[in-house]
């Protein structure tokens, strides 16, 4: 179903698709054989993904692709770019100084794939989110020097959350650079996994969207909005379900925060509603599914919700066709949804 030549009027960009550099593959590995990191959500989902089991082996050799074997993935199934992040933990697993090291190698080598394919690949800047200034400085070069598009937020960098003010410099820096940052899963942190892992339940099954949801709210409640409000976050999979808890999460957000029983929770300007409707991009990453995507163009807003496949961690060439005849819209909500809303909000 390869189809470079439109006839159907939009180029498909996918927008959130992993990527890991040999490097970092080697690196996973090594920890998952010395355990030197308390992260039983990691050592659960790597001690199956970098293991020779068949799907593993498959999405092992797919994820550090940034060439030939990508490209024909993405022929096969009619993708015509591909928006590149670092898989998940990306640099967030290490120590934040070794992680600000790792990033910039990364974000090189990232910069290199996306120069010899320019018309395939795009590519968001990875930082290390705990060590604030040098994240802020790598996001700035990562746009202005190696013509990435935005940065890539793999979740909680080992409990810790991005609503602390004191690592709000790479918002800050975001927002001035006029360049999203993507707020994608992590595995879940120790002291919250234990209930989802004996059931299976800790990874991208539902665990991932429990967390990173909590993510986007702990951004949003902490007025993180209220200080940068251009600055404009991605969540995939269908934000997390979040666009469907808009009227309840306004509704006790705005009670609670009236009440002083928090100390750490204060009125915002605007309703949580808002700040998910004004500072927040969404995709369907992994959900190919036309209601809750069409939900979302309706509640948030179409020029807000984009296409993204979550290659090569889900990867099923046919559901684009299933998907495209399932979503109903017409020429101008097609072409929003598949390439306009990614080329405005990538710059692409
Ligand atoms: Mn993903």
């Amino acid at each position: 179903m390869t189809d470079h030549t439109p006839t159907r009027g939009y180029r498909r960009i996918a927008t959130e698709e992993a990527w890991c550099p040999p490097e970092l593959f080697r690196l996973f590995r090594k920890e998952l054989e010395e355990k030197t990191i308390d992260e039983p959500g990691f050592h659960s989902l790597y001690g199956f993904f970098a293991s020779e089991a068949p799907r593993a082996k498959a999405l092992a050799s797919r994820i550090q692709s940034l060439g030939e074997e990508r490209i024909a993935d993405m022929d096969r199934s009619g993708i015509d770019m591909q928006i590149l992040a670092l898989t998940a933990p990306g640099v967030q697993l290490f120590d934040p100084i070794e992680g600000s090291a790792l990033a910039v190698r990364f974000n090189d080598e990232l910069a290199e794939g996306v120069a010899r394919h320019p018309d395939r690949f795009a590519g968001l800047a990875a930082f290390s989110p705990l060590d604030p200034g040098p994240a802020a400085r790598e996001l700035e070069r990562g746009v202005t020097k190696l013509g990435l598009k935005g940065g890539i937020l793999n979740g909680h960098v080992n409990g810790t959350y991005l609503d602390d003010p004191q690592y709000w410099e790479v918002f800050e820096a975001a927002e001035a650079l006029d360049v999203p940052i993507y707020l994608h899963p992590n595995c879940l942190p120790k002291d919250m996994v234990q209930p989802f892992l004996k059931r299976g339940l800790d990874a991208a099954v539902y665990g991932f969207a429990c967390d990173t949801g909590l993510h986007a709210l702990r951004l949003v409640v902490a007025g993180l909005f209220d200080h940068f409000p251009k600055l404009q976050i991605i969540l995939g999979h269908c934000g997390e379900a979040l666009p469907y808890w808009l009227y309840r999460i306004s509704y006790m957000h705005g009670h609670i925060s009236k009440t002083g029983r928090y100390p750490d929770v204060a009125p915002l300007k605007r309703e949580a509603k808002d700040y998910l409707r004004e500072n927040f991009l969404y995709t369907n990453s992994g959900v190919a599914d036309p209601d809750p995507i069409n939900y979302i163009r309706k509640v948030i807003g179409p020029e807000r919700m984009m296409y993204a496949m979550d290659y090569p961690w889900q990867f099923e060439p046919q559901e684009i066709a299933l998907l495209e005849d399932g979503l109903g819209l017409d020429a101008a909500g097609m072409a929003a949804f598949f390439e306009g809303n990614a080329a405005r909000v990538f710059k692409l």
